[in-house]
């Protein structure tokens, strides 16, 4: 686990003034990391109030030394800084913290490095971190497992497995795009609504988004070689948002016996900020407390820090942005309120089950903890949740999906073309800097 230290200190100040408003979602605590334009080629970032800072513009001003000067200088993304141990993380983020928060530091008073460093959030394009090589997603909640297992298999929500393994299926990096990036409404097979008659082939017709929360991999193994869990925090960076788009139509018909497959693979959003675990120090919380009649976790799943630590206090929010309310001036609406802290397995669980074969991670690879659902019908993270008539795993016998009503008229089962899905999370605790993750977002066309 990282250590919390004087870079999570909530009186914290820097000398870039929109760093200290209390509404702003990038303060000196968080420093998270991303990759952005402006202009010529992709540089990587930090995120301090309305600015981002170049860092390879500090590293040619020689800030900093290596091994984190040459995994800034040499990479245009954050596979270099991926690439580093656990204590040069520590050291960027310890470094950065002093640069914005010294009134004295180099940044802050060589004029002509600031003008060259220094963009305004508002006139950059965000890319994507990282170039993912392989992307997992995990099925991580116990509420959307059962609720989602109700709607199929009413005598039988949750498989014997789910209990004692973290379900995962193996997804599509070609197709992750970076939050904005706008969503084509899929096209594949669609089951008939007469039972045993032939699918057609069309535009799905039940779009829908899935809340879930990212972890970037750091450090990466060998081929052969598991990662324990006491170990796993360590292959850890950092967490980003994530939408896993879900063509429920197509899902239904595709999924057995294999899984996930074209209901998926069609796009996947990132929001473009990487939090550091370091960042997560103040945040981090106990793991999910099993029922006393739920299984242990095998040895190899179960640890005394995971148990302590191994949970994170993430608020998440999902709104909706629809064309009538864009056209009415309104703000985009709430759908849910949840907690990452409902998942039933850790995010090291899943890294840890994920190499226990031999299985080998490379830095940069993401790794997705699936929908975050947690007890009651506002934290649902789904459509296919949201509209549905139950009670966590008690589908209300005889009765049809709700649609959710809006202020504009509207409702909704699944997504309408021009909606647009924002995310958005942030980690709070009453004696510490509230640090945001920023938002995910993408708009059906
Ligand atoms: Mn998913």
């Amino acid at each position: 686990m990282r250590v919390v230290d004087h870079t999570h200190d909530p009186q914290a100040r820097s000398w870039i003034d929109s760093a200290n408003s209390s509404a702003a979602e990038f303060p000196p605590q968080n420093l998270p990391l991303g990759v952005f334009q402006a202009g010529g080629l992709p540089r990587i970032g930090v995120a301090i109030g309305d600015r981002v800072i170049c860092l390879g513009t500090l590293a040619a001003a020689g800030l900093f030394s290596d091994p984190l000067g040459v995994a800034i200088h040499d990479h245009v993304d954050l596979t270099g800084l991926m690439s580093l141990a656990v204590e040069a993380r520590t050291q960027l983020r310890r470094q950065l913290f002093e640069l914005v928060t010294n009134p004295q530091s180099r940044l802050a008073t060589d004029i002509a490095l600031q003008q060259a460093a220094l963009h305004r959030l508002a006139d950059v394009q965000m890319l994507k971190p990282v170039e993912v090589g392989d992307y997992t997603d995990f099925y991580a909640s116990l509420y959307h497992a059962t609720n989602v297992g109700s709607m199929f298999r009413p005598d039988n929500p949750l498989l014997p497995n789910w209990k004692h393994l973290p379900i995962g299926y193996h997804g599509r990096a070609s197709s992750l795009v970076v939050s904005g990036t706008e969503i084509r409404r899929p096209h594949g097979q669609l089951p008939s609504a007469q039972e045993g008659a032939a699918p057609t082939f069309g535009p799905c017709r039940q779009l829908d988004y899935e809340l879930e929360v990212g972890a970037y991999i750091a450090l990466g193994n060998r081929l052969g070689e598991p990662i324990s869990l006491g170990a796993a925090e360590d292959y850890l960076f950092g967490i980003t948002l994530v939408n896993d788009w879900s063509a429920r139509d197509m899902q239904r018909w595709e999924y057995q016996p294999l899984g996930p497959f074209l209901a998926k693979s069609f796009a996947t959003s990132v929001s473009p900020w990487v939090v550091t675990m370091e960042a997560l120090a103040p945040f981090r919380a106990p793991a999910f407390e099993r029922a006393a009649d739920d299984p242990a976790p095998l040895p190899y799943l179960q640890s005394p820090g995971n148990a302590e630590s191994g949970g994170i206090q993430l608020q998440l929010e999902v709104s909706l942005l629809t064309d009538a309310m864009r056209q009415q001036g309104l703000g985009p609406q709430r759908l849910s309120l949840g907690s990452f802290g409902s998942m039933y397995w850790t995010l090291a669980q899943m890294l840890t089950h994920h190499t226990s074969n031999g299985c080998n991670m490379q830095p940069g690879d993401l790794i997705a903890s699936g929908t975050v659902s947690g007890p009651t019908r506002q934290s649902r993270g789904c459509l296919l949740e949201l509209t549905w008539d139950g009670e966590c795993g008690k589908p209300v016998p005889g009765t049809q999906r709700t649609p959710l009503k809006f202020p504009t008229g509207e409702e909704r089962l699944f997504l309408a073309a021009g909606d647009e899905v924002v995310i958005r999370g942030w980690c709070e605790h009453p004696q510490r800097r509230t640090i945001h993750l920023g938002e995910c977002r993408g708009r059906v066309i």
